[in-house]
């Protein structure tokens, strides 16, 4: 290894970032809210319970059964809130986290639903002294809208197991997708049997208010801000392909342009959901961060051709319409508080790296990019970069195999930049490229809330 980057003259400090993008605050915020919704919930069903709730272990399995089911019922609806795009949470956490913690939620729910349906058979079967078969048939004949409540929960049992790791990786992502698109029916099909048969509803009015309110909040949300405000946006701002151009083996940039492209907020770092409106484009819409933010009309994406989609992109036609959502993320040169920045990038990450380099330098930053990828002939955008005043870029090329070490593990970092541990770090990549660079800053004392990592997957 012969490179050390040289940090003769202290670069000037990136200006601070803005309050409003602060992270933390928010992001405890929407904590707190959670907590507090879960506390209400728990006082909706400690109010109500009748008197000797356990003092059978029949009464007992079946409050606990109710319980769960009510807790169950309000983290579905977080769970849908999380990724409803409610600009306050995307602002305060960033869509990224959002859906991670609406991931993690999902467990959760999964496991309050089972506990649910088996506390109240084994309840009323202690209580009825029936078998379990028998009890679980007499409940969906004795209570209203329990049929179209197991179809819905079947149908949340099935959205729950796909997004396990393992079914995960074997379906596709549309298929995945379209799966999850079904939830919204199956919170329907449960919300009917809360209000008709729960014990905790049914006489309750102060329980049913507040129950309705949520559920109707929360179907306004998805409404408004998923489906109502994208769509009229997507109309107005008609964004169009203006050209897409070849940057590397497998990766190429696609320009794109429209009446509104200026006005979309867009910084260096944002990603956008684009639906291109061409055949074979249409089932889903695809994040892609900007590798140039909007200049002159023009916004660009570079893309990395990975699967059925990205590999198709090199064939749209200029002038193909495009519904473009967001901007959102939080990756942004804003959260850089530290005058020296390096920027760690590899494969479909060098888009998002590149915006930020400029946007850093326009902030008086001198940002150093250390760009991984196993082959030269893999270095998108890398002219561009080194065209940069004030930019250093570093490429840090061959296979892990060729070279006998990692060019992101921690001695190559440190004989890059010795004082690394007095820097800030925005990576974005591959997942193990990047969890290695940041395995590798940690080792090497960066505190953790100077590493910014991007994931590019949100599933
Ligand atoms: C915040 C973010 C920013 C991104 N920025 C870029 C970028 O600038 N350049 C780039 O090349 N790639 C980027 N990606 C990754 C890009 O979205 C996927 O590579 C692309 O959607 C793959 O689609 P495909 O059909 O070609 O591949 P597939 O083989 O169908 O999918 C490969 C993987 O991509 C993910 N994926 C597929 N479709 C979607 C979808 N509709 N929504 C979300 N994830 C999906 C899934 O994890 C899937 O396992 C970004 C991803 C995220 C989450």
């Amino acid at each position: 290894m012969e490179q050390t980057v040289s940090m003769t003259a202290p670069a000037r400090r990136a200006r601070v970032r803005s309050r409003a993008t602060r992270p933390g605050t928010g992001s405890r915020a929407v904590r707190a809210a959670l907590v507090l919704g879960v506390v209400v919930v728990l006082g909706m069903w400690w109010l109500t319970v009748p008197a000797g709730f356990a003092a059978t272990p029949a009464n007992a399995l079946t409050s606990v059964g109710e319980l769960s089911g009510m807790v169950g019922g309000f983290l579905v609806c977080v769970q849908v809130l999380l990724i409803a795009r409610v600009p306050w949470f995307e602002n305060a956490v960033g869509l990224d986290r959002l859906v991670s913690w609406h991931r993690s939620l999902g467990a959760s729910v999964l496991f309050l639903i089972i506990v649910h349906v088996l506390f109240l058979v084994f309840g009323g079967e202690l209580a009825d002294k029936n078998p379990p078969w028998d009890e679980f048939i007499s409940i969906l004949q004795s209570y209203p809208d329990m049929l179209t409540a197991l179809v819905g929960t079947i149908a949340f049992l099935v959205v729950g197991l796909s997004s396990a790791r393992l079914i995960r990786t074997k379906l596709s992502y549309e298929v995945w997708y379209w799966l999850h698109v079904t939830t919204y029916v199956s919170i329907f099909l449960t919300f009917l049997h809360q209000l008709s048969g729960g014990a905790h509803f049914v006489a309750q009015p102060i329980n049913r208010v507040i129950w309705i309110a949520l559920y109707l909040g929360t179907a306004a949300a998805v409404l408004t801000w998923r489906f109502i405000l994208p769509t009229l946006d997507a109309w107005r701002g008609r964004m169009r392909v203006a050209a897409v151009v070849p940057e590397s083996d497998g990766v190429n940039s696609v320009w794109l342009t429209g009446p509104r492209v200026q006005e979309l907020g867009v910084r260096a770092g944002n990603f956008l959901l684009f639906r291109f409106l061409a055949w074979g484009h249409l089932g889903t819409a695809h994040p892609y961060s900007v590798s140039a933010v909007p200049a002159d009309g023009y916004l660009r994406i570079t893309v990395g051709e990975i699967g059925d989609h990205s590999r198709r992109l090199p064939a749209l036609k200029p002038g193909s319409l495009v519904f473009a959502e967001g901007p959102f993320g939080r990756f942004t040169a804003d959260r850089a508080s530290r005058p020296h920045v390096v920027l760690i990038a590899g494969g479909a990450g060098i888009g998002p790296i590149r915006a930020l380099a400029e946007e850093l330098v326009r902030r008086g930053a001198q940002p150093v990019v250390l760009y991984r990828a196993r082959s030269p002939r893999h270095l998108a955008l890398l002219g561009e970069l080194q065209a940069m005043p004030g930019v250093t870029v570093v490429p840090l090329v061959g296979r892990r195999s060729e070279l006998g070490y990692d060019p992101l593990d921690v001695e190559p970092l440190r004989h890059l930049i010795p004082d690394l541990h007095n820097w800030e770090a925005f990576i974005c990549g591959p997942e193990g490229m990047g969890e290695r660079a940041e395995a590798s800053l940690r080792a090497l004392r960066m505190p953790k809330r100077f590493i910014h990592r991007e994931e590019l997957s949100m599933s």
